[in-house]
């Protein structure tokens, strides 16, 4: 598990304003062959198991860059010819996948993506979540981090989870202020 020191923005998941495929999207799903391999590792080394519906639920988050609701999840699976999963099942599988922190949920859509980045599983997660396209962006911050620890401490508050969520519109949709469908 590797803590980021500084500061690090990484386009995690974003959604440009022309539909289809893009050029985020084809990175994204770039980056899910390797980032199941290594869920698989650190399971491993955990003495955990990543097992198929595990993977199967971690897959599908990876096929989209949008966040995904455990329903999604279900349909995206049936197309793809799983049967279809008890949604039990899959919040099962989504719990267990950001226990290990695989996978964010983004509370104020009740809905999750996959994280490949392998930031310590306590850190501070901010997402900047556009409007417009429905794109997230995640960043990572130490500072940040820092900080809101002290502030709970402070309030010897324990946090569940540590999650800022900004709302807005990313850089595409802000500058090229196109509708978009
Ligand atoms: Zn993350
Ligand atoms: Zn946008």
């Amino acid at each position: 598990m590797v803590a980021l020191d500084t500061i690090s923005h990484v386009p995690h998941l974003h959604a440009s304003g022309h539909g289809g495929s893009c050029a985020h999207e084809a990175a994204h799903a770039a980056r899910a062959p390797e980032a199941l391999a290594e869920a698989e590792r650190q399971c491993g080394e955990r003495g955990l198991r990543l097992t198929p519906i595990r993977k199967q639920v971690l897959e599908q988050l990876y096929a989209t860059h949008r966040p995904m609701s455990a329903y999604d999840v279900i349909d995206g699976l049936a197309v793809s010819g799983i049967k279809r999963l008890a949604p039990v099942t899959v919040y099962r599988a989504l719990d267990f996948l950001m226990t290990e922190g695989f996978v964010h949920k983004l509370e104020s859509r009740n809905a999750f993506i996959a994280c490949p980045f392998r930031h310590a599983r306590g850190d501070l997660v901010v997402f900047m979540i556009c409007e417009a396209c429905g794109g997230v962006d995640e960043v990572t911050s130490d500072p940040l981090t820092r900080a809101l620890s002290a502030i709970a401490e402070d309030h010897h508050f324990t946090p569940r989870a540590r999650v800022i969520e900004l709302q807005g519109a990313c850089a595409h949709c802000r500058d090229d202020k196109m509708p978009v469908s």
